[in-house]
């Protein structure tokens, strides 16, 4: 048998502990969530391993939907060619699942929102950062009035960064025909997060000012 690297053995672990509390004694959950799942709301959050949204928010199987993605960005509403791995899930989950709520969650420190700030791995061919410099790239417009006020280091500007990575990606989600039409009928609520690392808090933009507020 392959050997078991430290990482994975670790992993195995937790999955022992995983098989003898959270699934034995959410056996029944499972039993009812193996036919269907239905969850309420969809989350949106960075593929960062600090800020995993069933841990933040602390749910239970079946309860949130979620894509994690660099910089957890929605890019806008396209056509063209490719693979569009959460626009299928939005799709899916907006159409199919039918979800009331999408949570939109950026944070702190977030190394793709200092990419796009910095533009550090502009010109990289993919595979040597081209693919994060080109998924990046869509926050390239909020980019410029934020380095020309702020300049490209420090926190202020990051975290302008990661706050307008936010309000992009709400952005491109109301450019989803059928997201718009969804939040015009009320079906569905569209909300901007915010997940400090240094202090653990969350924090909800309010879309009337454009401030992040702590939940
Ligand atoms: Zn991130």
């Amino acid at each position: 048998m392959t050997e078991i690297s430290d990482s994975l053995g670790g992993l195995i672990a937790g999955y022992r502990r995983f098989r003898e509390t959270g699934w034995e004694t959410e056996r029944e959950r499972w039993a009812t969530l193996q036919a269907s799942q239905s969850p309420r709301t969809m989350v949106i959050a960075c593929s960062d391993s600090r800020v995993d949204p069933a841990q933040i928010f602390d749910v239970r199987p079946g309860e949130i939907f979620v894509v994690r993605n660099v910089a957890a960005l929605v890019p806008p509403f396209e056509t063209t060619p490719g693979r569009h791995g959460v626009s299928a899930a939005v799709e899916f989950a907006a159409g199919f699942l039918k979800v009331q709520e999408i949570v939109v969650m950026g944070h702190g420190m977030c190394g793709g929102c200092q990419a796009a700030l910095t533009q550090k791995l502009h010109g990289q061919e993919p595979g040597s950062g081209g693919f994060v410099a080109d998924w990046i790239a869509m926050l390239d417009e909020v980019r410029g009035p934020i380095a020309r006020e702020l300049g490209t280091e420090g926190r202020a500007a990051e975290r302008a960064m990661e706050h307008a990575a936010v309000k992009v990606s709400l952005a491109n989600l109301r450019s989803f025909p059928q997201v718009r039409e969804k939040e015009q009928r009320g079906e569905l609520v569209l909300r901007g997060a915010f997940f400090a690392i240094s202090d653990g808090l969350l924090y909800l933009l309010d879309e009337q000012t454009g401030e992040f507020q702590p939940a």
